[in-house]
């Protein structure tokens, strides 16, 4: 059985209902689930101030290594595979270094560098166009930082999939839960949608909520760390000051939160915490 509608707000809004997203999040919400959101808040859950990703591309050896990466996002998010690009939904895929840092690239650049696929999300921007835009404010910032998303909220306009710089979010053409890979596997506690709606990355909020790393982070052998990006002893601001990092369409101002250590082995130490 699918979680429902109710338990899918329920985590959603446990860090959302002081927040821009609680007040919409709220109107959906029966009052007793606010009450016991509000008074029984998990302990064991991570809490950020401004959450954030640091990928050092240089430990993503092998195509096997993304692979199991963006599997483990896809799977436990029962995210539709229809294997035609037309109708392809990704919270977590690959692109070359230019397509990923357009304008970024140089003829000097490693060979290896310059085709690498390299690994993309959704950026919870600072300063999100999606969010902007959203007439039904399906999507939102929460108080941590995270971009989410309210599959029940979404009326389809597809406003947010033209103003994100990232392309960052997909529209379920077809009815996912028809997707082969559903038929198969569901995971039976994370929600699936309907035709006609808009989803991307949430960040694995629902993971954070149970005090877990994201997936696409715990499979990916440290080469992906995630940490808030407002905390100066985090292991991911440690990175950030000592490391060369990018990020991707920084004149755009939406000010990403994913960054890319690059560069070679040299540069791909990760400090130790002290
Ligand atoms: S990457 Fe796109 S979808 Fe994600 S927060 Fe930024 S603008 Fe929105
Ligand atoms: S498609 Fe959904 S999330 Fe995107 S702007 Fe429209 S209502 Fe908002
Ligand atoms: S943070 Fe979670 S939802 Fe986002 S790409 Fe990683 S595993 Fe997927």
């Amino acid at each position: 059985m699918s979680m429902n509608r109710r338990e899918f707000l329920k985590i959603a809004g446990i860090s959302t209902i002081a927040g821009i997203g609680g007040t919409a999040l709220a109107g959906g919400l029966r009052k007793g689930v606010i009450e016991a959101a509000q008074t029984a808040p998990n302990t064991d859950a991570l809490t950020g101030k401004k959450w954030g990703i640091a990928i050092d591309m240089s430990k993503l050896k092998s195509e096997e290594n993304i692979k199991r990466v963006t599997e483990a996002c896809h799977r436990i998010h029962n995210v539709p595979d229809f294997s035609n690009t037309k109708d392809e939904v990704k919270w977590i895929w690959t692109e070359t270094f230019e397509h990923s840092f357009p304008g970024q690239e140089h003829k000097f650049m490693a060979e290896d560098m310059k085709h690498k696929p390299f690994l993309l999300l959704c950026n919870h921007c600072d300063n999100p166009a999606c969010v902007r835009v959203c007439p039904t404010k399906a999507t939102f910032k929460r108080k941590d930082g995270i971009v989410m998303q309210d599959m029940h909220r979404c009326i389809g306009c597809r406003f947010c999939m033209a103003a994100c710089p990232f392309g960052a979010r997909s529209f379920n053409y077809k009815n996912p839960r028809l997707a082969k890979n559903l038929q198969e596997y569901m995971n039976p506690e994370f929600p699936t949608r309907t035709i006609g709606v808009v989803e991307k990355c949430t960040f694995c909020y629902e993971r954070l909520a149970k005090g877990l790393k994201p997936a696409c982070v715990e499979e990916s052998n440290g080469a992906l760390v995630f940490g808030d990006l407002e905390d100066p002893a985090s292991e991911i601001r440690k990175i950030l000051a000592s490391k060369h990092t990018i990020r991707r369409k920084p004149e755009l101002g939406t000010e990403p939160n994913i960054y890319y250590i690059i560069g070679g082995n040299d540069y791909a130490v990760v400090p130790e915490i002290k």
